[in-house]
């Protein structure tokens, strides 16, 4: 049995899909090793891998305001963190070094890393793959390579990467098509999804139960419909948003479970209405699976695991990735897009009672539930992890 060493990007977003292929190679005998903050280290307990710790640039995981400025810098922040994460992390490597590296795309550290001591990876994806012809970020860039913090990353990553045997040319770093890619999307959801060849696994959502790490949750009153809201892990930070939620959706039909996240403080949101239940954190997939309406900021996960259930949203983005995620769930008939700066309590109001229950909508969605989940995520995946491993010899 081998040694599969995970190298994540520490967000919410970035954990949680590789957590059910974690849970899968341990299955199989596998030792699974993963990088973790603090934070992460009872999911990835609760997966079976032993959490490798590091102090992480981004605190106990990544969180932005998502502002313009905030995203110019992210480039610069996420080579720091892979700087840091070499420097933490490659002794311990080198001593008890994996057989293969499994790594997020954006952890850039394990490539740093893998280069170095020559160890095999395959590079996985919670959000769309690129290759030689799709870029998502060519329709909706989240920052222009002209910008100054990028150009300083820029700058700093041609001098540093001589120094893991790669070639100082950040434009091939950032161009290059790793051979072994895991995806964890259905091929049906992404944009160009056809375009992807033999060097991707679609493996789709690879859902496990959180309830070790994150608690459970069941409706209070079966017969009532619920509407959850949420803007994920690291998006919150917008607070006029939760007063519009509660003004649209206060004394209404619906049982509304609602995720504030870590920024807004309970003064911020006011007054909390009746048929309301306010957290910072819930447990997601538990309040999906009984719920008829997603108000969400159309992270990734977040649209996957709607689908899953089969969830009708309205997606209200405030980054490039989640605009298009926003429209690609309105392009398929999944649901519908609602701009940040249009969204007032008669919009929402008026986007909720649109999807909710429209008739064409529940037909996509029952169509893409079941693209779902007629793969088998985890086994999919660990099958790829396990044929380059074979491959290895
Ligand atoms: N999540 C959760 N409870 C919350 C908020 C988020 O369990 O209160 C989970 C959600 O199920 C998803 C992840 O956190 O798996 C958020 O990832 P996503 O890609 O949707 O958004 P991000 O937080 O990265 O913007």
């Amino acid at each position: 049995m081998a040694h599969i060493g995970f190298v994540n990007f520490p967000a919410v977003g970035h954990l949680n899909p590789t957590l059910g292929l974690v849970a899968e190679l341990v299955r199989r005998g596998h030792r699974v090793t993963a990088t973790a903050t603090d934070h992460f280290v009872p999911a990835i307990e609760a997966a079976g891998a032993e959490p490798v710790r590091y102090r992480s640039e981004f605190g106990d995981f990544y969180r932005s305001p998502f502002t313009a400025e905030a995203l110019q810098g992210e480039g610069l922040r996420t080579l720091d963190e892979a700087l840091t994460v070499v420097e933490q992390l490659e002794p311990g490597y080198q001593q008890d070094r994996p057989d293969l590296i499994v790594h997020d795309f954006m952890a850039w550290g394990a490539r740093f890393l893998a280069a170095r001591n020559d160890i095999p990876t395959v590079r996985t994806w919670p959000t769309y793959g690129v290759h030689e012809k799709f870029n998502i970020a060519a329709t909706y860039p989240l920052a222009q390579f002209s910008d100054e913090k990028v150009m300083e990353m820029l700058g700093k990553l041609t001098n540093v990467l001589p120094e893991f045997n790669l070639p100082a040319d950040p434009m091939a770093f950032f161009q290059d098509v790793a051979d072994h890619n895991i995806i964890f999307l259905p091929r049906e959801f992404h944009y160009e999804g056809d375009s992807f060849d033999e060097r991707w696994v679609f493996a789709g959502p690879c859902l496990t139960d959180r309830s070790a790490f994150q608690g459970s949750w069941r409706p209070a009153d079966p017969d009532r419909p619920v509407l959850l809201i949420s803007l994920g892990t690291a998006a919150t930070g917008w607070p006029e948003f939760f007063p519009i939620a509660m003004a649209a959706f206060g004394g209404s039909e619906w049982d509304v479970v609602m995720a504030a996240g870590d920024h807004a403080d309970s003064a911020e949101l006011g007054a909390v209405p009746a048929n309301f239940t306010v957290r910072r954190h819930v447990p997601q997939l538990d309040v999906l699976e009984h719920a008829t309406l997603f108000v969400t900021h159309g992270g990734m996960n977040s649209t996957m695991e709607a689908l899953y259930y089969g969830v009708p949203m309205v997606v209200i983005p405030q980054m490039n990735e989640q605009k298009a995620n926003g429209m690609r769930v309105q392009e398929l008939g999944l649901g519908r897009h609602l701009a940040a700066d249009e969204t007032t309590v008669d919009s929402l109001r008026n986007a909720a009672a649109a999807v909710a229950g429209d008739a064409a909508i529940t037909e996509n969605l029952a169509r893409m539930r079941d693209a779902i989940r007629a793969v088998d995520g985890p086994r999919v995946a660990a099958d790829a992890v396990e044929a380059r491993l074979t491959s290895l010899g």
